[in-house]
């Protein structure tokens, strides 16, 4: 935890935002029928949390990684459509610009970004290059002072709503010939899909964004050209740690169901529930720790990426174990769309395949081990 905030202020912040925000929302957000996105970033940013991560110079919290995943937990167990809202915009929405931006591109979006009156969004994803990145073809090409892009993002979360949108374009060949710009969607050329019927997560809109001879400012550049895979990789190396709060979040909302079930069914909790509820309650407490200990060395400035595809690993997969037990425990009732061991079990398995999906996660880890 930083050392300079009010701490306790903070943690009274995330309770009442998710107590009067988030929790008499949950079923809305579970059924698509909304608030939108945005609507849930201006609300935090009411409530002085839509730039935890962000310094007071900008509007922001000032907060720790440790902070900013105890508020995604926190909102994830109420609600995992919040979560995966305020996490992209918290995150790799704005991450990047803190980590890589310029004064001025600081200047001009963090305060807006901060104060929760415009979302964010990361659009890295294609329909021909999700795990391999390096595979993307949307363009980039440089004519006097800005670029001009063109191409199509996929499976973007806030398409449609999001005021700016971190994009990454190809400015040349191979890995360093990706550079990651600052797209405003108000822009001529800055297009969306309709949000995308999912499985689950149904309060988070996921969708296209397409670039049309997008007319980019150069001064809109995040970091030197070519340097977007850097970006892009360091934004999903955090990015993925939010993620595992989300998921310790949704794992917490299951268990949380599950015993109030076992109590209604005998004095105490019924016996037989016992040994699935202990399992349930040691594997998300392990992810847990896991999540806290790879926010902790992204607070001390350590290389995060293998603690992070860790902890990613466990705690996804976790939230879809416990999950699964949850409707297990909560049966018959949980057989109902809206029943909420049902929704976190349709909400939990996204978790496993956004910021890099569990195989690709089992690869990087897999990668440290073999490596000289
Ligand atoms: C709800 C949701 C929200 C999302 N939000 C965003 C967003 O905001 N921004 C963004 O840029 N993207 C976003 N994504 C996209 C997401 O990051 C990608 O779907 C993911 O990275 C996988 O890429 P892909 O869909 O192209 O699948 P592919 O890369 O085609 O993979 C297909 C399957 O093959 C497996 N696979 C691929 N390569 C390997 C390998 N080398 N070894 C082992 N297995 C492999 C994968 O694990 C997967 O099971 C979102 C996705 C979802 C579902």
């Amino acid at each position: 935890m930083s050392t300079d905030i009010d701490q306790a202020g903070l943690a009274a912040r995330i309770t009442g935002f998710v107590d009067a925000v988030v929790t008499p929302i949950a079923p809305t957000m579970a059924r698509g029928a909304g608030p939108s996105p945005k609507r849930i970033v201006e609300a935090a940013g009411e409530a002085g949390l839509a730039g935890i991560l962000t310094p007071p110079a900008f509007g922001g919290a000032g907060a720790s990684h440790s902070d900013f995943i105890e508020f995604i937990e926190a909102v994830a167990r109420a609600d995992a459509s919040c979560a995966v809202i305020l996490d992209v915009h918290l995150s790799v929405g704005t991450e990047p610009l803190l980590v890589f931006g310029n004064n001025d591109q600081k200047s001009r979006y963090l305060r807006r970004l901060a104060a929760g009156e415009w979302l964010a969004a990361f659009a890295l994803t294609e329909a021909a290059g999700g795990s391999d990145a390096v595979a993307l073809r949307t363009r980039a090409v440089r004519d006097g002072d800005s670029y001009l892009l063109d191409g199509a993002k996929a499976f973007i979360t806030g398409a449609g709503d999001a005021d700016l949108y971190i994009v990454m374009a190809r400015t040349g060949d191979g890995p360093h010939g990706v550079s990651a710009f600052l797209v405003e969607a108000a822009w001529p050329g800055v297009t969306t899909g309709m949000p995308l019927s999912k499985m689950g997560l149904h309060g988070s809109w996921t969708g296209e964004l397409v670039l049309d001879g997008v007319r980019v400012p150069a001064a809109n550049r995040l970091g030197d050209e070519g340097m977007g895979f850097t970006v892009a990789m360091s934004a999903l190396d955090s990015g993925r740690v939010g993620i595992s709060a989300q998921a310790v979040g949704i794992a917490q909302g299951a268990l949380d169901a599950a015993v109030e079930a076992s109590r209604r069914r005998g004095e105490g909790g019924s016996a037989t529930d016992m040994p699935a509820l202990a399992d349930m309650e040691v594997r998300t407490s392990a992810a847990r720790q896991l999540t806290r200990y790879a926010a902790a060395l992204v607070d001390a400035g350590e290389r995060v990426t293998l603690d992070a595809a860790i902890a990613k690993l466990y705690s996804t997969d976790t939230c879809v174990a416990v999950a699964q037990s949850a409707v297990d425990l909560c049966a018959p009732e949980s057989g109902a769309d809206d029943h909420s061991a049902a929704v976190r079990f349709r909400d939990a398995k996204a978790c496993q395949i956004y910021e890099g999906t569990n195989q690709i996660q089992r690869v990087v880890i897999a990668r440290h081990l073999l490596r000289d």
